[in-house]
């Protein structure tokens, strides 16, 4: 059973007051009764050790101990920059990247998109972001952001490593490790050669999966299990 809580304020030795989702999570599923010990953490980097002192079905009062500094992140930087999937599967794609240990996700829409960034789809991303670290122990939230294509394709850091994933590429085995890497993927329709000439021309490589066709988020996420844990 998850003991995490996630309290983006966090004061060593105080009591804090959880409300919302965090507050349901603690009543309604862990069940936690005044002295339950939990974990609270604030999506900055740092975790404590909690006790619960009040909890109500819409708020809850917790008493936290010493606060640590403690990192569970990539020594890599991984910046996935991705197509939206169809509704029902982006909570796959957010979710797997967290657990994976992903530095940061960028959506965006290109000319073949059918679902393009809204604020609705970033507010949900966030909430998955949110019970993904959670469950897996960042203490670190994976920044969710839309960006346009031309930004992600001139962006990404100078010195890092970028590949654009196409099928028909170079196979992903040519991919060099490096502190910083970027990966695009596509949209459902896939990429126009226009925008496959202008992320080559801004240092992109053409990576392929292999001969069969993924969809969005299982090219994202074996793209970033191989970088990441590779
Ligand atoms: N018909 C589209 C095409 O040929 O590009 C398929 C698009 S696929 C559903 C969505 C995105 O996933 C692609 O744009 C690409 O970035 C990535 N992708 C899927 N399969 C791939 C593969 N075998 N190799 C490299 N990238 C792949």
């Amino acid at each position: 059973m998850n003991r995490r809580f996630y309290c983006p304020q966090l004061v060593p030795r105080s009591r804090i007051e959880l409300s919302g989702e965090e507050a349901h999570h603690l009543a309604q599923v862990l069940r936690a009764t005044p002295g339950t010990s939990v974990q609270v953490f604030d999506g900055k980097g740092h975790e404590a050790s909690a006790v619960v002192i009040e909890c109500g079905r819409r708020t809850a009062v917790l008493e936290v101990g010493a606060v640590e500094s403690i990192s569970r992140e990539s020594p890599i930087g991984l910046t996935v920059a991705s197509a939206i999937p169809r509704s029902g599967r982006e909570r796959f794609l957010v979710e797997k990247l967290v657990e994976l240990g992903a530095a940061r996700l960028w959506v965006y829409a290109s000319r073949r998109s059918v679902v393009h960034p809204s604020s609705g789809f970033l507010t949900k991303a966030q909430r998955i972001v949110v019970e993904a670290s959670k469950q897996c122990g960042r203490n670190i939230l994976m920044p969710v952001e839309a960006k346009s294509f031309e930004e992600i394709v001139a962006g990404p850091p100078p010195h890092g490593k970028r590949y654009v994933a196409h099928p028909g590429g170079e196979s992903a085995s040519a991919m060099v490790a490096s502190a910083e890497i970027a990966v695009l993927i596509g949209p459902e329709g896939g990429f126009v050669d226009s925008e496959l000439r202008e992320a080559e021309a801004h240092g992109w490589q053409r990576i392929s999966l292999g001969p069969r066709i993924l969809r969005i988020e299982t090219a994202a996420i074996a793209l970033a299990g191989r970088l990441l844990l590779g």
